[in-house]
């Protein structure tokens, strides 16, 4: 036992040889043919890994009828990317899609892989990781790395309900692999002139070596997509209830946004919580969020806080919302709101609808 222990303490300190791996590599998601925007957001993450690691930034497309999103992932900042384009992977699969991931992963030897932490990233990188074996960080919302000669992948996350923040390492395995957040990278600007290598991989795997079948695709309608949203319209305690954010709805209608809420109109019941903005909810990144009868507390802030616009109604000058937000009006959402929504309508020739008075005129 004590001799066991003695060799474990020896294999320790012999530090690994990890000089074959080198490269970041991000794992494209796709739906029928369309990238999740998570999946460009990690691109201009990873350039920024890879130029600090002095290093190739490597992207790759798993699908049928893809061959268009490997050239968006030259655009969006991959050195070069791989693909594999295949009817059998049409659809997502566990089994067939890690093959390929192996197969890449074998050939290229990236230091770093990085999946969207969507419901299919999450699947994929889990199923990859045991089979490697190497480490995997779930869920991220920071990455970053140590220069060389250490390399090492410094990926954060919320930690014990949220209440603190892990960072955490992986010293003995390679390639280091995390899942992160949508919305809280930037996509770099898409740059039409960047022509990259696309290497083509083949798919090992046919049909009949799948277990798995896809029957049919249902979506799930009327369920939000809030961090591919470009506009968010987003309701808080100010809304008073429920019939509310219909008020809000009609507003997002007109500029073709999504609604969102912060924790207190969820908690109250007002709103699904797959509507939630913030440290338990959402992290979002649209074009534009209004921030209508929402404080501002620091749970909803950090997750909306990188909109590029931030708009602000609260009757409550003082609402710490103000402080980050672009344009901010002091004043009755329920006067405010409908006012807004008419002058969009008017501007983008939208009938303007009996609702408008009627939710707005229900507090007003
Ligand atoms: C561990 C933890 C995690 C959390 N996670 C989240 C999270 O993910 N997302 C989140 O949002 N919160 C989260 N919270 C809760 C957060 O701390 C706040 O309680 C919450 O964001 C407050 O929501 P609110 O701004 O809608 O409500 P309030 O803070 O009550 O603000 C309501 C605002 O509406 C304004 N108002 C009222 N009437 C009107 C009117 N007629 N016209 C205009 N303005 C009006 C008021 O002036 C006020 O500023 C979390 C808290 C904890 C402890």
């Amino acid at each position: 036992m004590a001799e066991q222990e003695q060799q474990t303490v020896e294999k320790k300190e012999k530090e690994p040889d990890f000089s074959d791996y080198r490269g970041v590599m991000i794992v494209v998601e796709q739906r029928y043919g369309k990238a999740k925007a998570v999946s460009w957001q990690l691109l201009g993450k990873g350039r920024e890994l890879a130029d600090k690691l002095e290093t190739k930034l490597y992207a790759l497309v798993i699908g049928h009828e893809v061959e268009h999103l490997a050239k968006e992932a030259g655009y969006y900042g991959a050195d070069e990317v791989y693909l594999c384009d295949a009817p059998e992977l049409k659809d997502y699969r566990t089994r067939p899609y890690s093959r390929v991931c192996l197969k890449v992963i074998h050939q290229v030897k990236p230091e770093i892989v990085l999946f969207g932490a969507t419901g299919t990233g999450r699947d994929l990188a889990g199923a990859i990781a045991t089979h490697l074996p190497t480490g995997l960080t779930a869920d991220t919302t920071e990455l970053d790395v140590e220069p060389p000669p250490s390399r090492l992948l410094l990926a954060s996350r919320p930690a014990f309900s949220e209440k603190m923040m892990a960072t955490i390492l992986c010293k003995r395995y390679r390639p280091q692999m995390a899942t992160a957040r949508a919305g809280v990278f930037q996509a770099l600007p898409r740059d039409e002139s960047r022509e990259v290598p696309i290497i083509r991989v083949e798919n090992d795997m046919k049909e009949e070596e799948i277990a798995a079948r896809v029957l049919e695709f249902i979506s799930e309608t009327g369920k939000v997509n809030l961090e591919e949203a470009e506009i968010i319209v987003a309701g808080g305690r100010g809304l008073g209830g429920p019939e509310a954010f219909g008020m809000l709805k009609e507003l997002a209608d007109a500029l073709g946004g999504v609604v969102g809420a912060s924790r207190a109109a969820v908690d109250a019941g007002w709103i699904s919580h797959d509507h939630q903005v913030g440290q338990t909810g959402h992290t979002v990144r649209p074009k534009l969020y209004f921030a209508i009868g929402i404080s501002g507390a620091v749970q909803h802030t950090v997750g909306m806080s990188n909109s590029e616009v931030i708009v602000a109604i609260n009757k409550d000058e003082n609402a710490p919302i103000f402080q980050i937000a672009h344009y901010g009006i002091v004043g009755d959402l329920f006067k405010i709101v409908p006012a807004i929504t008419e002058a969009v309508k008017k501007k983008r020739g939208l009938p303007i609808g009996p609702l408008a008075s009627t939710t707005g005129g229900n507090r007003a």
